[in-house]
């Protein structure tokens, strides 16, 4: 087990692409770390930077103690897990877990006994003498994760395990993973480009854009603390309402009303100043009397979402998200939905929205 430390990690491919820019991060020894960003980001290039598969064109990679910047990807100790899994399809279930024992040379009597082993740990045992042709996406997805614990490396990488699996064996491989990786404590880094995946399952998330990180934190952090619009439009399931705001008399103009000026921004802005009001759907609350402090509009979307309903309200003011022009978007539980038409107010709960 250890720590990986990157500074400076910088890739540029042949054809221009920088698809890492002078990227510092620091995981930590038996974390569980995400990688989570939108498709093209550099996630895959970090992991395969990490593993020895691209060749950084700056910067380096420490794992634990071990400067392994200039080591082929056998001298690493890392094992990674790809997308597709990449199975030998003409080997069995046993001889793709064993593959890489072989690799190290240990003898057929050794690799057997760990393969075995290995299988036991991941409920694989009855599926040895299989090939991957007869496994499901699920069962494939196990070996590809035996392989890469079958020779007991520093660090897994996991370049989006679950993302061909369908909905509900991924939500199943979810847990499985989580508890293995408990289980085995090693440091493991966790690609995807769903934000509920890593919510659930990391220690930390480092979210990326365009190769470089934009913010690392705990779940709770990045989903109450965003650090930027970037972020807070990226994290969460439906998105932050994000809306135009203006400092005025030490209160805030928003959509055609005022709110009172959170605390903790109250010494750093200034009178004038423009902003960009933060609060996610959860955090509103919905009322079809007038409240103050409430934003007010009319109800256009109601979306049944099971146990509660996301309303969508056209309000004034200017929305910088530019979606849907002035609408703001929140959370109503079940049988409090209003109907399209309705005038409507909403009112933030105390402490819950942000400014950028
Ligand atoms: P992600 O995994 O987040 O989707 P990638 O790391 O695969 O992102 O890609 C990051 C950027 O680098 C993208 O713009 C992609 O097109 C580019 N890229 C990835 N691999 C190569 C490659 N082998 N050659 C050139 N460009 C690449
Ligand atoms: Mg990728």
């Amino acid at each position: 087990m250890s720590a990986i430390t990157m500074r400076d990690l910088t890739k540029v491919y042949p054809n221009g692409v920088r698809a890492l820019d002078a990227l510092d991060l620091e995981i930590a020894d038996g974390e569980f770390f995400a990688l989570l960003g939108p498709s093209g980001c550099g996630k895959t290039t970090l992991l395969r930077t990490i593993a020895g598969l691209e060749v950084a064109s700056g910067g380096d990679v420490h794992i634990g103690d071990r400067a392994v910047t200039n080591l082929p990807p056998g001298k690493r100790d890392v094992a990674m897990v790809f997308q597709d899994y990449a199975l030998f399809p003409h080997m069995t279930v046993q001889e793709n877990i064993a593959y890489p024992l072989r690799i190290k040379k240990m003898d057929r009597r050794g690799r057997a006994e760990k393969a075995a082993e290995t299988a036991d740990e991941l409920g694989l045992s009855a599926l040895l003498q299989r090939r991957p042709g007869q496994l499901s996406g699920g069962q494939q997805q196990r070996v590809a994760l035996a392989r890469a614990m079958a020779c007991h490396p520093q660090v897994f990488l996991l370049d989006e395990p679950l993302s061909n699996l369908d909905a509900r064996l991924r939500l199943e491989a979810r847990t499985f993973l989580k508890r293995l990786q408990r289980e085995l404590g090693v440091t493991t880094v966790f690609v995807t480009h769903d934000q509920a995946e890593a919510l659930a399952l990391a220690d930390r998330i480092a979210v990326m854009e365009g190769g470089r990180i934009r913010q690392v934190g705990t779940p709770t952090e990045v989903f109450r603390r965003p650090a930027n619009t970037f972020v807070a439009g990226f994290i969460g399931s439906t998105p932050m309402n994000l809306i135009d705001a203006e400092a005025q008399d030490g209160e805030l103009a928003v959509a055609g009303t005022r709110l009172p000026m959170p605390e903790d921004v109250r010494d750093r802005v200034s009178a004038g100043e423009k902003l960009v009001y933060g609060v996610r759907p959860e955090y509103l609350d919905y009322s079809a009397e007038p409240v103050p402090g409430a934003l007010s509009g009319q109800v256009v979307v109601v979306e049944n979402l099971g146990s509660f309903s996301l309303v969508s309200l056209d309000v004034a003011g200017g929305d910088v998200a530019g979606a849907a022009g002035t609408s703001v978007q929140v959370v109503v539980p079940e049988g409090r939905e209003p109907e399209p038409g309705d005038t409507g107010w909403v009112v933030p709960r105390p402490g819950r929205s942000l400014l950028y």
